[in-house]
């Protein structure tokens, strides 16, 4: 018999599903510290199995709401589930979490291994038990070879994994991880990002990650919370989130990106065209906006969705003429600042695909831009 096909889309993405059941389920929780609000009404479901990242600037309270996932800080309102359980009365060490602090909190007197077999001790577990999970655990992050090391001994890295290890080995249901490669150096957390989902996509655990690089979370996540003053201001995955900004905060706060201030003149359910001030002729953009369209709005770009050509495009709109002040050369691209007659400075990047790609351009020279009227989206204020 052949067997029954998975739908990859519900596999996948169970948050499009809505009889999907959460995970985890926070609900209009808010936390005061005195008169001081860390986390203002939030509501937000995670399902099982996801690598979901909370993600925001320092101080805006994503600590907060994974101490009170784990159990360490009491929500002053709203009500956490976990597997369906208010989490209300339940105490840390009863909650199927286990937290991976930024510090990793290695016991500097212990080998990697009793780092790692140190909760199953405190359970009383047979010796021969630990040692077995101990051994599996450390195969799975590969340092079975740094068994007997104390962690001075180790690189930063290797570090991680041990606390890694040390966090997995109660198998617990959901992870919570602050700032999990914040002491790791750029390559090195570039590597480590990779086999954190390949660790998480083979355990099926699911993990709440808190980072403030948004770059990590484009990297791990299969879902992003962006967080500014204690609110979750959008959730997506690293793609919505990217091509899709819903505020001029969360565009800015992901990648680099052109803001233009206009008005809307042509509203349609398939396109709308808007009058920026700053730019030579309207923005046209292929995609309707739902929500209704106050008189000013903004329109993002982002610098790799513009081209730039030293003769005038053929279309009538979506273009703007400006003069070349700015050339940094980065290696796999070029990044161009061009003031254009508003005086708004624009950035472009472009890839250098070959050699000699951005050697005709230069600075002070006039240049055009033009965009594809599918790259522009229309955000918030
Ligand atoms: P970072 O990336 O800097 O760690 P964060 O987003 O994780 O920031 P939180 O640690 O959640 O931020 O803190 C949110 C806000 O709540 C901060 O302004 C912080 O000073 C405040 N705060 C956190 N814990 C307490 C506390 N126990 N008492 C008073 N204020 C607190």
């Amino acid at each position: 018999m052949a067997p029954t096909p998975i739908d990859p889309v519900f596999v996948r993405e169970p948050w499009h599903d809505p009889k999907a059941e959460p995970y985890i389920r926070i609900e209009q929780v808010t936390k005061r510290f005195g008169e001081f609000v860390a986390v203002n009404e939030v509501s937000l479901n995670i399902y099982r199995s996801e690598l979901f990242c909370l993600l925001g600037g320092s101080g805006c309270g994503k600590t907060t709401l994974l101490r009170m996932l784990a159990g360490f800080e009491q929500p002053s309102s709203g009500k956490i589930f976990i597997d369906g359980v208010d989490m209300s009365d339940i105490p840390p060490y009863e909650r199927p979490v286990n937290m991976m602090f930024q510090s990793y909190a290695l016991f500097p007197h212990m080998t990697v291994e009793q780092n790692v077999g140190f909760g199953l001790k405190m359970e009383a577990k047979p010796k021969s038990e630990i040692a077995d999970r101990v051994a599996d655990m450390l195969k799975l992050v590969s340092m079975s070879q740094y068994g007997k090391r104390k962690p001075h001994q180790l690189s930063g890295g290797q570090r991680q994994r041990v606390a890694l290890a040390r966090a997995l080995i109660k198998q617990p249901k959901l992870l919570l991880l602050d700032e999990p490669l914040g002491a790791l150096d750029k390559k090195l957390r570039e590597h480590t990002q990779f086999e954190l989902v390949n660790l998480q996509e083979k355990l099926g655990v699911t993990f709440v990650v808190v980072t403030h690089d948004q770059e990590e979370a484009m990297t791990l996540a299969t879902r992003i919370g962006v967080m500014d003053h204690g609110r979750i201001v959008q959730v997506g995955t690293p793609k919505e989130i990217y091509e899709f900004p819903q505020s001029k905060f969360v565009a800015e706060f992901i990648g680099s990106v052109n803001v233009f201030e206009g008005q809307l003149i042509d509203d349609q359910s398939d396109h709308v065209r808007v009058a920026c001030p700053e730019l030579d002729c309207p923005v046209y953009i292929s995609h309707g906006i739902s929500s209704a369209p106050k008189a000013t709005l903004w329109v993002a770009i982002r610098p790799e969705k513009i081209e730039l050509s030293l003769v005038p495009p053929a279309q009538q709109e979506n273009w703007a003429r400006g003069v070349i002040k700015e050339i940094a050369y980065l290696g796999d691209l070029s990044v161009f600042l061009i003031r254009l007659n508003s005086g708004k400075t624009v950035r472009v990047t472009r890839p250098n695909r070959w050699r000699h790609e951005d050697e005709h351009m230069t600075w002070e020279q006039e240049v055009f831009l033009h965009w594809h009227d599918t790259s522009p989206v229309v955000v918030s204020a």
